[in-house]
């Protein structure tokens, strides 16, 4: 058995699935850092403007993780540093965010251009090489799921070791709705036009009042996956004595 955990540009898939047309670009960029906020009180939060937005979450260990997402030309990057492009773009913005940007120095930034596969695999193996994670299905990180589903393949594929299509047929048709659900997301984040965004903007309100935790609760088909039992186990087709 061959597995081919190579990541978003596989070199195997593309020697599986000459014909696939690959990742493209999915129209929006990403910023990251990760910084101390000691005395900095603060409700985690994801915030939308118009085709942008940021995110701030406090870690366990103390520090706070954030991101931010952007519509951009692929490749693009800030002339002087990521962290003075972020201060353009985010500094009039709410608390805490100023005080993440003070925190951040220049080199804490990581900038990515998002890249996604819009076609899904006819399979997620081929003979005996199965591929898992970002070479099988990269998706836009907005669900943060790319790597959650990398896992979810790779315990799928322990217990399917012996019968490949067992495991594609496992885990082609989830990676591929939850894919287009990132996808989705990433539209709903970060529309631009004015119209769309008072329509978002107030079906999310109403929807939210009318069924508390509604947002949640959609996530539950994604979030309550279990592992294969051990009688869906297939070690090929010798019987297990
Ligand atoms: C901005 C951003 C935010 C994200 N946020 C989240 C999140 O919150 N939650 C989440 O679950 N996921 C998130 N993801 C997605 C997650 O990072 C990926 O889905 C995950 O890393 C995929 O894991 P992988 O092992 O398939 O590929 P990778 O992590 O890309 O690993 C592939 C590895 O293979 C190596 N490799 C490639 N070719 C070869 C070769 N020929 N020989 C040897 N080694 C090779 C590469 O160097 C690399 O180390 C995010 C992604 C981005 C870009």
């Amino acid at each position: 058995l061959v597995v081919a955990a190579d990541g978003i540009h596989s070199t195997v898939r593309h020697a599986l699935f000459p014909d696939h047309p690959g990742p493209v670009y999915s129209g929006f960029t990403t910023w990251r850092t990760v910084v101390p906020l000691p005395g900095v009180r603060f409700a985690s939060h994801e915030t939308w403007g118009p085709g942008r937005l940021w995110g701030t979450h406090p870690l366990k260990d103390g520090r706070v993780y954030a991101y931010a997402a952007a519509l951009a030309p692929a490749g693009e990057h800030a002339a002087d540093d990521e962290r003075a492009e972020l201060l353009r773009r985010y500094g009039d913005w709410h608390d805490p965010i100023p005080a993440v940007l003070a925190a951040a120095r220049p080199e804490d930034v990581l900038r990515h251009d998002v890249h996604h596969i819009t076609e899904p695999l006819p399979a997620y193996h081929h003979g005996r090489v199965a591929l898992v994670g970002d070479a099988a299905h990269a998706m836009p990180p907005t669900l943060g799921q790319g790597g959650n589903q990398a896992v979810e393949d790779a315990v799928t594929l322990a217990h399917h070791a012996g019968d490949l299509s067992a495991y594609t047929a496992d885990r082609l048709p989830r990676t591929t709705g939850i894919a287009r659900r990132a996808v989705r997301a990433a539209r709903l984040g970060l529309m631009t036009d004015r119209a769309g965004i008072a329509v978002r903007d107030t079906a999310i309100t109403v929807l939210s009042r009318a069924v508390p935790a509604l947002l949640l609760r959609s996530f539950d088909e994604v979030a309550s996956w279990r592992p294969p039992t051990s009688d869906a186990v297939s070690f090929g087709a010798e019987p297990r004595q």
